[in-house]
């Protein structure tokens, strides 16, 4: 007999991102000779230190349930890289740690939305906002922006969205999947529109440390004082450190809030792993230096990747400020075919260069914005170098 699932989770998809990763992964374990741009991850090593701490973390038999919420050593830790980074001050009882952002966020808009808000969210946005809305029975709203604009909301079009049912407003900056970012005045301009509503304003700031050619980092909550009480920051160690498998992530903000979301938290996971608060600790607190290597690396790829991508026909690519994402638009090849079959969609193309160039990205289409795809470059300079020349070659077969 079939089994009859929730409502809920029938209204929501796997997320496209980590799909795709999987199909990736599974086509070169077959041995297929696959280059991948799908997964958003950092290809590098965690850096030795924070190994190290978990390690004595281990040793040291720190291995029970802790405070759900997180240890006050990790709380404490993040409290001082908020107040260093961005000059922000919080107390221990404005932080809850979970097992990544994405479980931060989870936790956030559960806790804040129910059937009748509407949560504004800029297009093109990462996969797993929408849903993460949905699961709540409140309707994501979807703001468009203009890629003339760097994909950047403009306050006339954040202002026209508002309406009494808006709840919140998700912002990431640096952006997964443009890698656009927004400077203190483009932030300014929007806090003008936001200063005076009850919106919660959602800054995922997971992109916070990779920034390049010097920009420096900004959110709402540094803008204005006043927006530092309606903002949630929602930040983690998974892309700055690569830690991506250590699950870990926090949200800092209103006390109400976050306290809401530990309740939540103590009848779903309890606390995020003891040994990975522990690194991550020693990731806040320890040396910076393999993190800007590490961006370092990062924006060497991307002037690489986004040069050669312009130089392919039918591509066009904009230079994105942070992340480690390129998107782009690649419509002008749409209405080619190859062997008979129309290309048509950023679906059919990445299927298209699946089968063709060996080469997995994800189809715009998951992120709201079919004219484009998205490649993330942190997988090595040669792997970057062979899959953009497979990329060429399978498109120049289009016609
Ligand atoms: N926000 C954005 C924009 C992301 O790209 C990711 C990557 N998965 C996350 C949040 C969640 O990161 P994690 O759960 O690994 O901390
Ligand atoms: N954030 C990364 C991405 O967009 C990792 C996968 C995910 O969690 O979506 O590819």
């Amino acid at each position: 007999m079939p089994v009859e699932l929730s409502k809920r989770i029938k209204a929501i998809k796997p997320s496209p991102t980590l799909a795709i990763t999987a199909k990736a992964n599974a086509l070169k374990a077959q041995g297929v000779d696959i280059i991948g741009f799908g997964a958003g991850e950092p290809d590098f090593d965690t850096p030795a230190n924070i190994k190290q701490a978990a390690i004595g973390a281990i040793n040291g038999g720190f291995t029970r349930y802790t405070a759900v919420g997180g240890t006050d050593a990790l709380k404490d830790a993040i409290i001082s890289k908020l107040n260093r980074d961005s000059v922000l001050s919080y107390r221990r009882e404005q932080i809850c740690v979970s097992c990544g952002a994405k479980h931060s966020l989870y936790n956030l808009f559960q806790v804040l939305c129910e059937e009748g808000d509407e949560v504004i969210i800029p297009v093109p946005y990462w996969v797993s906002y929408p849903d993460l809305v949905t699961l709540t029975g409140a309707r994501p709203v979807i703001l468009s922006t203009a890629e003339e604009d760097g994909f950047k909301v403009t306050p006339q079009n954040l202002e026209a969205l508002i309406t009494s049912k808006t709840k919140a407003l998700v912002l990431n900056s640096p952006s997964n999947p443009t890698g656009c970012a927004y400077t203190d005045e483009e932030l300014r301009a929007l806090a003008r529109v936001l200063i005076g509503t009850d919106i919660q304003i959602i800054s995922d700031d997971i992109y916070e440390k990779l920034l390049y050619d010097g920009a420096h980092f900004c959110n709402l909550a540094m803008i204005s004082e006043t927006l530092k009480n309606q903002t949630i920051v929602v930040n983690g160690v998974s892309k700055a450190y690569a830690m991506t498998g250590w699950r870990i992530g926090y949200a800092a903000g209103n006390e109400e809030i976050i306290s809401a979301m530990t309740k939540l938290q103590s009848q779903n996971t309890s606390n995020p792993t003891s040994i990975a608060q522990v690194a991550a600790q020693e990731a806040l607190n320890g040396s910076q230096d393999e993190v800007y290597r590490m961006r370092d690396e990062f924006q060497n790829r991307r002037n690489y990747i986004v040069k050669a991508l312009n130089a392919i026909d039918g591509v066009s690519c904009l230079l994105p400020a942070g992340a480690f994402y390129v998107f782009p638009n690649v419509s002008r090849l749409y209405g080619k075919s190859f062997n008979g079959k129309e290309v048509n969609s950023s679906a059919a193309l990445t299927e298209f260069l699946l089968t063709e160039a060996k080469v997995a990205v994800v189809p715009g289409g998951e992120f709201g914005s079919d004219h484009h795809i998205r490649l993330s470059y942190a997988t090595s300079m040669e792997n970057i170098e062979k899959g953009v020349a497979r990329i060429k070659e399978a498109l120049g077969k289009l016609r």
